[in-house]
């Protein structure tokens, strides 16, 4: 069971989680994994820029901030004075910790991903603690557990990838025997480590990613992300607040959305359980009486076949093009080289032959380098004109819709971009997978919200009845 920082908020949420756990424990065993509470890794990130900036502000302000905000929830939630001292002694461990760090990374006024991950780690390390604190209290038998410890991972320290076979020996080392004594080990979210013990990051929305490898590594019978919603929804409901939910999903639809900005799931959060068809539950820590979304390999295919449409905003169009780009062998490979050598996440790619040119979309934080790179590797065809341009766009955004059963549907695409074009939206370029359960298309940055709630509309996804 995963609880992500909106459910570990605040004292009452924390509460609210904890009863949770404890009806699970008494029937099953359970893991337990835990995000930082709500809003406190934005806090630790920007302490640490700050720091990075020569400020020694945050070095002094941080600790007391994240000490207040975690005893605050101590107080409220644990009456035993033995579980409340040794809590609070070690919330003052690990918030001195930080303080340091910043103090570390104010003088150096250099902030490395290594010390980027250990600052955002925090927050995990002080929920984790005070979720097994708060068990405790309520008679559980419990643990709290770093998952530096268990989830062995590569050494990109914000976007580290577990090592299976590795987090599956220590799983059995480190969390089987405490489960096997009927101990409930609640561990850190979000974090790793490399196979020599340097901390790591799975990237943000991360405890997601941890729970099913832990899930995945533990041959769990299921895996559930207790979140702030009812379940996965048919969009986004900040965007539209008609979107319903959706009772059971495919893991490539489930994944689709994840990977397309539904931030419900962490893109990778499939990964782990696809093979081993482990079922992974999306369910509403504040309504545990709610069903939620279940998540397995078959979904719940409707005649409709769009289940759910998804965006994201914040990323940027690159434009590599010319009339060498036509016909040209070894292009698309030079281009993708480039970005690959700046590890940038290429979104969605399109090449046109008629306007010559090959677009692809990265994450806004990525273009600088990748227009770097790009311009570097075809530093000779834009100086011989076989590439006329290398540009990039960020104000722009991309749309998906999803569902397993719009493969051999026809006409979806037609009713999407007809009803996008009623709404006056302008479609910048489109990109279909040969799977066909997925129709990504790039707009207007500001075009985003009507879209979404126009494609919405015209499948008419708040009515369809689900199973
Ligand atoms: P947690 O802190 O529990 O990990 P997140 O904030 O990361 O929660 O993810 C839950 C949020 O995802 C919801 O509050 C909702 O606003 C957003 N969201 C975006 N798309 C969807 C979707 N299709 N279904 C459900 N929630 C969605
Ligand atoms: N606390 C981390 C973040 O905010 C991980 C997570 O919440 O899943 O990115
Ligand atoms: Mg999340």
């Amino acid at each position: 069971m995963k609880f992500g920082g909106t459910s570990v908020g605040d004292a009452d949420c924390i509460r609210r989680a904890a009863e949770i756990v404890f009806k699970a424990a008494k029937e099953y065993s359970v893991v337990i994994v835990v995000s930082a509470m709500s809003g406190v890794t934005n806090r630790l990130i920007a302490a640490a820029q700050q720091s990075a900036g020569g400020s020694r502000e945050e070095s002094v302000s941080l600790p007391a901030v994240l000490l207040q905000q975690h005893t605050e929830a101590a107080l409220s939630l644990i009456n035993d004075e033995g579980i409340r001292e040794g809590l609070i002694a070690e919330l003052n461990r690990i918030t001195t910790e930080v303080g340091n760090l910043c103090h570390g990374i104010s003088l150096l006024r250099e902030l490395t991903p290594r010390a980027h991950a250990t600052v955002s780690s925090i927050g995990e390390r002080l929920s984790a603690r005070l979720m097994a604190a708060t068990l405790r209290e309520m008679g559980l038998k419990t643990v709290a557990v770093e998952a530096t410890e268990v989830i062995v991972t590569d050494d990109q320290y914000l976007q580290a990838e577990p090592v299976m076979q590795q987090v599956r020996e220590r799983c059995n080392e480190r969390l089987r025997p405490f489960m096997n004594d009927g101990i409930t080990p609640v561990v850190t979210g979000f974090i790793g480590a490399t196979p020599d013990g340097v901390l790591t990051t799975l990237g943000r929305g991360g405890s997601d990613y941890s729970a099913t490898t832990l899930g995945a590594a533990l041959d769990a019978d299921e895996i559930i992300i207790w979140t702030d919603v009812d379940g996965v929804l048919t969009a986004d409901p900040r965007l539209v607040p008609s979107a319903r939910l959706l009772r059971e999903i495919s893991y490539n639809e489930a994944a689709e959305l994840a990977y397309f900005g539904a931030k419900v799931l962490h893109p990778k959060t499939l990964r782990p359980v696809v093979d081993a068809q482990i079922p992974v539950w999306i369910r509403n820590s504040f309504a545990p009486e709610k069903v939620g979304t279940r998540i397995t390999t078959v979904g719940h295919p409707t005649e409709h076949g769009v289940r759910a449409i998804t965006s994201i905003p914040n990323v940027s169009m690159i434009t590599v093009g010319g009339r060498g780009i036509v016909g040209v062998v070894g292009v698309a490979a030079k281009t993708f080289q480039a970005v690959a050598s700046v590890r940038a996440n290429v979104l969605l790619i399109s090449q046109s032959s008629s306007e010559n040119d090959i677009c692809l979309i990265v994450d806004s934080a990525d273009a600088a380098s990748t227009l770097k790179a790009l311009r570097a590797a075809f530093a000779n065809d834009l100086v011989h004109h076989d590439v006329d341009h290398i540009t990039v766009n960020s104000h722009i955004a991309i749309v998906a819709i999803v569902g397993d059963k719009m493969r051999g549907a026809p006409g979806i695409a037609g009713r999407t971009f007809s009803a996008l074009g009623r709404s006056g939206v302008n479609i910048i370029a489109i990109a279909q997978g040969s799977s066909e359960f997925n129709i990504s298309f790039v707009i207007e940055a500001e075009a985003m919200r009507d879209a979404v709630a126009v494609v919405h509309e015209e499948f008419k996804l708040h009515e369809v009845g689900q199973a």
